[in-house]
């Protein structure tokens, strides 16, 4: 379904890599298929790999507590997980959980490390893409604060379509209250004021965007913000 729409079909940072530079990097890479729920990495865990999505989509979450997680930023084709290699950094500071299933591209964060090293249109490409993660997440942590469950719900349901270009994907009550850090009851609440709008369908862990631009609407600003700092770095 994924790989007809051709935005779909290579991540973008390692597209946008000079050719020859490009190949080098695939010499390196294994394509691995990642399901949803899977955990790449756990907080203070290490990195043993990095990953370019292709048509997957991972969730980075913090551990506020044992029981309770916030979704603080969000990776697809347009990123890489494990983004502290980048930096030097061995140890993920937050858990990385795959909450679109797809593949992407791998590498050993060894050779990671010494490809980083000499590539420096990888540097200039992760320096660029760590900027943008850092603005979703600034933007994220002031969401999670100021504004509603609803339109937080808008928004996120916006990002995760743009980012497995899709407008139909799987997600469950629990996994939602995970990332919006809001009971189950609240997730209800927002996902069927949206329903009732017209705005989604919802059934069985299953949701479809039925009208995107009045979804947009009924988003916090927060949504604008991140897409149109994703596009000027990529224009
Ligand atoms: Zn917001």
């Amino acid at each position: 379904m994924l790989a007809a729409n051709p935005l779909s079909t290579a991540n973008l940072l390692l597209a946008a890599m000079p050719r020859q530079a490009y190949q080098r990097m695939l010499t390196g890479h294994e394509p691995v298929e990642l399901d949803y729920g899977q955990v790449l990495y756990e907080p203070k865990g290490p990195i043993r790999y990095v990953y370019f999505p292709i048509d997957c989509l991972v969730s980075l979450l913090t551990a506020v507590d044992e029981r309770r997680t916030l979704e603080v930023g969000m990776v697809g084709n347009e990123g890489m997980v494990g983004m502290p290699m980048a930096l030097g950094i061995g140890v993920s500071a937050v858990r990385a959980l795959v909450q679109g299933s797809g593949t992407a591209m791998r590498m050993k964060a060894a050779r990671f490390r010494a490809e980083f090293k000499k590539n420096t249109s990888l540097q200039r490409a992760l320096f660029r893409y760590n900027h943008l993660l850092m603005a979703q997440i600034s933007q994220t942590a002031a969401c999670n604060r100021f504004h509603e469950a609803e339109a937080r719900l808008a928004r996120w349901l916006l990002m995760t379509s743009d980012r497995l270009h899709a407008n139909e994907f799987l997600l469950t009550q629990e996994f939602l209250a995970h990332t919006l850090g809001v009971r189950r009851e609240g997730v209800t609440k927002a996902a069927s004021a949206l329903q009732r709008k017209k705005l989604i369908d919802y059934s069985r862990g299953n949701i479809k965007i039925l009208n995107r631009k009045r979804l947009e609407a009924a988003a916090c600003t927060c949504y604008r913000i991140i897409k149109n700092l994703q596009d000027s770095a990529q224009a």
